[in-house]
């Protein structure tokens, strides 16, 4: 936690809310773009799509990755010029394309000759990229199954593109979110590689590869530096592109803002459950629905903290009336043993995945505070 954050939360803000400090999203940029010099940064709205933020990367020169029409038009009222957004979902509505277009988006992905057809038709002369379909290993949230395509169909695509009145310009990938190693990069740069050779040789050469996002944020576990992610993609592009790289393309979401942002909440009970359970069951004023979305499976281990005291093991549950509010069952979590109803409880690098996630009102409760600091 920053210095900046400790001091807000000493002002005990009503919780449940998210304290974000926008130093430190400033601070990854830099340090994402000196991993990477060679990429251009289209940050990843979802994983946080807060004005202050988009403000602050628009000033600090980053692109923008952006899913809907929403999300396009909240980067252009933060500043953004038109040019620097990528329309990057492969599923997109006729309507948002029309809209994008219109407001002067230049790129497109696409995974498929229906939503290929849908671009050219509601955005003549696009840029468009395909996205592959690459191994997701190594990933603790995994976005392999519902998105991308295989090399011989990405091949076919971009060939029939310019018959559309597109514009073929790239591929790109995604290795999956919270991608705790390199090699899912090196072996999908090759494969991209590939099809970048033979389309080339089919008289379709093409000029950018995007890596997507993936880089991960240190919450339980240590994971490699930007650095070494850095690296290890910046060698796989030369053994694979030697002196003819293509313009790269980086969509870092949840580690350009994840480690920002702390959620202070409250302990609103604490008793055991069954007598041979020797476990404490500790319900927050948030959970899944409050915005922990991604504790689903135990999929991402917060580091939650509330005191130095000896501690003993928990469950931890959320507030509301639904028997799946419950985030960490299986994975062995602790807090102190003195924990009392009314306490602080710290859920650590949530500035990512977190907010956008918040349910409406269910059960009344209020969409997740936020503060930007
Ligand atoms: C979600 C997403 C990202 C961001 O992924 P992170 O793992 O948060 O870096 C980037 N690109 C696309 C297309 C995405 O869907």
């Amino acid at each position: 936690m920053t210095p900046k954050i400790a001091s807000f939360l000493a002002s005990r803000p009503a919780t449940p809310c998210l304290v974000l400090d926008l130093d430190q999203v400033a601070e990854n940029f830099v340090r994402l773009h000196a991993a990477l010099p060679a990429a251009a940064i289209y940050y990843a709205v979802k994983a946080n799509p807060a004005p202050e933020i988009l403000r602050l990367l628009v000033k600090a020169g980053s692109c923008f990755d952006a899913a809907s029409l929403p999300e396009i038009e909240a980067c252009l009222a933060a500043g953004a010029n038109a040019e620097t957004i990528s329309f990057g979902n492969t599923v997109k509505k006729p309507s948002a394309i029309a809209r994008a277009h219109a407001h002067g988006v230049p790129l497109y992905a696409f995974d498929s000759a229906e939503e290929l057809e849908k671009i050219a038709t509601h955005a003549p002369g696009a840029k468009i990229y395909c996205r592959l379909a690459v191994r997701n290993e190594g990933a603790e949230w995994p976005l392999s199954k519902k998105f991308g395509t295989t090399l011989e169909k990405a091949r076919e695509l971009m060939l029939a593109a310019p018959g559309l009145g597109l514009v073929p310009h790239g591929l790109s990938f995604h290795v999956g979110s919270q991608q705790t190693g390199t090699l899912a990069y090196e072996l999908a740069i090759a494969e991209a590689a590939m099809l970048f050779t033979d389309l080339k040789d089919a008289g379709l050469p093409m000029s950018m590869l995007n890596l997507g996002g993936g880089f991960p944020v240190r919450y339980l576990k240590d994971v490699p530096q930007a650095d070494s992610f850095g690296a290890a993609i910046m060698a796989a592009l030369i053994k694979h592109f030697g002196n003819d790289l293509p313009n790269i393309l980086i969509e870092p979401g949840r580690a350009m803002v994840g480690n920002a942002g702390v959620v202070a909440a409250e302990a609103v009970l604490i008793c055991r459950r069954m007598p041979e359970d020797e476990r404490r069951w500790v319900y927050l004023d948030i959970g899944r629905y409050g915005g922990l979305a991604e504790t689903e499976g135990e999929a991402i281990r917060y580091r939650i903290t509330a005191g130095d005291g000896p501690a003993g093991p928990v469950v931890l549950a959320g507030p509301s009336c639904d028997g799946v509010d419950v985030m960490y069952e299986k994975s062995p979590y602790q807090l102190p043993l003195d924990l009392k109803s009314g306490d602080t409880v710290l859920i650590h690098d949530t500035g990512a995945y977190v907010t956008s996630y918040a349910s409406q009102s269910f059960n009344g409760f209020a969409p997740l505070a936020e503060h930007y600091i």
